[in-house]
């Protein structure tokens, strides 16, 4: 008989580590979370108050990384909407899987929302529980036409995609794709019967998928692809529908979008938009898209904030809020020279030396402006920034002086068009 005082004979785990590593991901990424506090970056803790925060002892910012990127999060029918919704329904979640009993107050919302962005909507209470859900179930072809396809995972996709690896890959083949590679998507096409393409629509370091070079395969071969467009719905597009549904010619079961309700849209959740799917799988996801099914669903007041948006998505007040934002990176790009100057995206990463973007994070911040110092690992080394985020809300005056701030710690300012 084994002794088990005896370590030595008891079994050590290798891991295969094939699809995530926290040896790795701890490892490294503590270091640059322990500096980011330690100077002062990171762990802040502040008040709201018309727009500017407040520490307890008094520092004002004005925060420049925020995704909330139309201010729609504070605006007033947004907040009167989740306290209406609470007294009408009467309860903040009634708990119990919604494909036993519920409450209108989703199949509202999805209607709402199925009616602003065209498409048939899905609710999910964020959308990494979304992709954690349905990324599985593509993967085994039970959400689409029964084949499974090999999953290929955009090299840059969102940690909340990335995550679903490998529960899929216990579906099927996983792969990781070159970023944006369409040539590398177009081999495994014809490799193989199935491919699903899994992307975010608008990177969060600035970008676009390339939509259109996309829906070419999605036409020649049938491939599937998962866009995540979180960080464009809402500021991007007709009724902010967001930039792959603007640009995706491809509107039925080969294209699938998540998007989170809580950037640009201003409340909390997320949408699945979905064309050309049934109701059979609409149910294959109710009851078998992981937390989707056994987890919590958005909840009253998340439903009542979300439809005083859509209903904001609806009228004038969306066009001049994304005009401002438009104005407020064009002020931007005409201070500081950025590679995603000129972009209609509202993320710019300011090139700093990876020695130094600590130390100027630090100088901004003490000069009233939060911007997020970004460094290895979170970006390749020799790429490091300042990542700034224009808002709707954020005044003329506040953006000039941060351009005057940021040239001071060393960013190079735009060249002055003759
Ligand atoms: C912010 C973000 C998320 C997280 O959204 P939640 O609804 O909070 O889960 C997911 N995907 C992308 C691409 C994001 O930018």
């Amino acid at each position: 008989m084994t002794d088990l005082s005896d370590v030595a004979a008891r079994k050590v785990i290798t891991p295969t580590h094939r699809y995530r590593n926290n040896d790795k991901a701890v490892g490294v990424g503590n270091a640059f979370w322990d500096r980011s506090e330690q100077e002062g970056v990171a762990g802040i803790v502040a008040e709201l108050d018309n727009g500017v925060l407040r520490t307890a002892d008094g520092h004002e910012f004005v925060n420049f990384t925020c995704c909330s990127y139309l201010d729609l999060d504070s605006h007033t029918d947004v907040i009167e909407g989740a306290v209406t919704a609470l007294r009408r329904f009467g309860v903040l979640d009634h708990c119990i899987p919604r494909s036993r009993v519920q409450i209108p107050a989703l199949l509202e919302l999805e209607s709402s929302l199925g009616e602003l962005w065209g498409g048939d909507v899905i609710t999910a209470i964020s959308a990494g529980v979304a992709s954690a859900g349905l990324l599985p179930l593509i993967a085994s072809g039970h959400l689409g036409n029964g084949v499974r396809p090999v999953m290929a995972f955009d090299k840059n996709c969102h940690v909340s995609m990335a995550g679903a690896k490998p529960s899929c890959a216990d579906e099927t083949e996983v792969l990781t794709a070159p970023h944006h590679d369409v040539d590398y998507l177009e081999d495994l096409c014809r490799q193989y019967e199935r491919v699903c393409y899994v992307v975010d629509g608008a990177d969060s370091l600035g970008g676009y998928a390339p939509v259109q070079e996309l829906a070419v395969l999605q036409d020649k071969y049938g491939m599937l692809v998962y866009y995540d467009d979180s960080h464009s719905v809402s500021a991007y597009g007709e009724r902010g529908m967001g930039y792959i549904r603007a640009h995706n010619p491809i509107r039925d079961e080969r294209t699938i979008t998540v998007a989170t309700l809580n950037k640009a849209f201003g409340t909390s959740g997320a949408a699945i938009v979905l064309d050309g799917y049934g109701k059979h799988a609409h149910r294959v996801i109710e009851r078998f898209a992981g937390a989707l099914c056994y987890s919590q669903p958005m909840n009253t007041a998340a439903v009542g904030a979300s439809l005083a948006s859509a209903e904001i998505h609806r009228g004038p007040e969306l066009i001049a809020l994304q005009d401002r934002l438009n104005t407020n990176i064009a002020l931007f790009d005409s201070l500081i020279s950025t590679e995603q100057a000129g972009t209609s995206y509202p993320i710019r990463v300011v090139p700093m030396p990876d020695d130094a973007v600590i130390d100027a994070g630090r100088t901004v911040y003490e000069a009233g402006f939060y911007v997020s110092p970004v460094f290895f690992p979170i970006v390749a080394r020799g790429t490091a920034g300042l990542r700034v985020m224009l808002r709707a809300g954020q005044t003329e005056a506040q953006i000039r002086r941060l351009g005057e701030v940021l040239v001071e710690v060393g960013a190079p300012a735009a060249e002055v068009s003759p």
